[in-house]
């Protein structure tokens, strides 16, 4: 038996190991020098833009909120397809979140879409760039600065990905990332904010720390409630290891994500009628390669499928159900049919393996044993 294949690893090298020791022998493992090199060494990646480090992705976006002034009253229009934090954070702000449809391309929110959904209401958009695939950045900031809307790019799963050449985080208003195990870089948790002006960095360190300032030796005030968002230094040293091998990283996984249309080419994994994301491998940074099974009469369902690929020594993941059927925002009044495109992508799409140390031979592994679970559905 082969050994089990997970749907993503981190890569975490022996030199980033013994780093992390020697941040453990030092004498000071909370938030200290390492937080400060790596926010230095991001905002180099970022061309020198002002950044701030956090220990979550929701942690960064709740405050990338709160620098926009989104709060009571206000409304975010953003996709019901991501991770729930997405939405999550506008609802923990007091403000609106307004769901509008995917692009069934793209997978992400449909420009065309925003601006119907735009009110008197609405403060801020706040895409998402769903498995690395970067949402159409000229016309999102075209649609903001002509209606005078603040942009909270989730950029969770875009570290490495690019628009028209230019890295994600190097330009925009407001660009949040995770470092969470399962994306491209990661701090075991944590996140990073990417802002214009330093009077914001300034800002988003109160929101990160009980909204604490520090004057002189002895001297402390605090104006505004923050939270308490601090990264330490053990999860920064792990980060700096990752940032190193970032561009290796994004190359891996566009040569995997190749391989799997290369493979996926071929008549009998066509056969199976498998919904491919878009074939970018300039821009994206494929933190995913995801599949839409097909719904025709007799196929099995996606738990079935799950099932039998495990068995098989295959894992897969789903990311995501769709946000606005979730029990919380039903009862805001959301239901069935609202947003048809995310609702089908929700139901059936699926996660294959894909992280830089998978193989190619991984790759055919797994259409092979997609090829043994699916029936053929359609003729080629
Ligand atoms: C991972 C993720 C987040 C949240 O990041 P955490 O670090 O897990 O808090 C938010 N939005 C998207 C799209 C994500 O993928």
């Amino acid at each position: 038996m082969l050994p089990f294949l997970p749907f993503t690893r981190p890569t975490i090298d022996e030199e980033t190991i013994a780093g992390v020791a020697e941040v453990l022998r030092s004498g000071w493992i909370t938030s200290g020098p390492k937080v400060k090199e790596f926010e230095a060494q991001l905002s180099a990646l970022f061309g020198g833009r002002p950044v701030r480090a956090f220990n979550s992705g929701t942690a960064t976006l709740e405050v990338a909120l709160r620098l926009a002034g989104v709060g009571a009253g206000d409304e975010v229009i953003t996709t019901p397809l991501s991770w729930v934090a997405t939405s999550n954070v506008i609802l923990t702000v007091g403000a609106r979140p307004v769901f509008v449809d995917i692009d069934p391309r793209t997978r992400n929110l449909d420009p065309d879409a925003i601006e119907a959904a735009i009110t008197p209401a609405t403060k801020a958009l706040m895409p998402v760039d769903l498995a690395g695939l970067p949402v159409d950045r000229d016309r999102l900031y075209a649609l903001a600065a002509r209606h005078g809307l603040r942009v909270i790019e989730d950029a969770a799963q875009a570290m490495g990905s690019s628009w028209r050449g230019r890295l994600i985080g190097s330009f925009g208003d407001l660009v949040s990332f995770s470092f969470h195990p399962n994306k491209n870089v990661t701090s075991i948790e944590g996140g990073c904010l990417v802002m214009t002006h330093e009077s914001d960095a300034t800002l988003a360190e109160q929101y990160r720390l009980q909204g604490v300032v520090r004057t002189g030796m002895d001297g402390m005030d605090v104006a505004r409630v923050g939270g308490k968002f601090n990264l330490t230094d053990v999860a920064a040293r792990v980060g700096l290891g990752q940032l190193a091998r970032l561009d290796e990283f994004t190359r891996r996984r566009r040569e995997l994500a190749r391989e799997y249309f290369e493979v996926f080419g071929q008549p009998a994994v066509r056969a199976l009628g498998l919904g491919l994301p878009c074939a970018d491998f300039e821009q994206s940074n494929w933190h995913m390669f995801q599949v839409l099974l097909p719904e025709t009469a007799g196929s099995p369902s996606r738990a079935e499928v799950m099932g039998k690929l495990h068995a098989l020594g295959i894992g897969t993941g789903v990311h995501y159900p769709a946000i606005h059927l979730f029990t919380r925002y039903r009862a805001a009044g959301w239901k069935e049919g609202d947003f048809p495109h995310a609702e089908h992508a929700g139901r059936t799409i699926l996660s294959l393996p894909l992280f830089p140390t998978m193989t190619s031979a991984e790759v055919s592994r797994v259409a092979a044993a997609l090829v043994s679970v699916l029936p053929v559905s359609r003729q080629v």
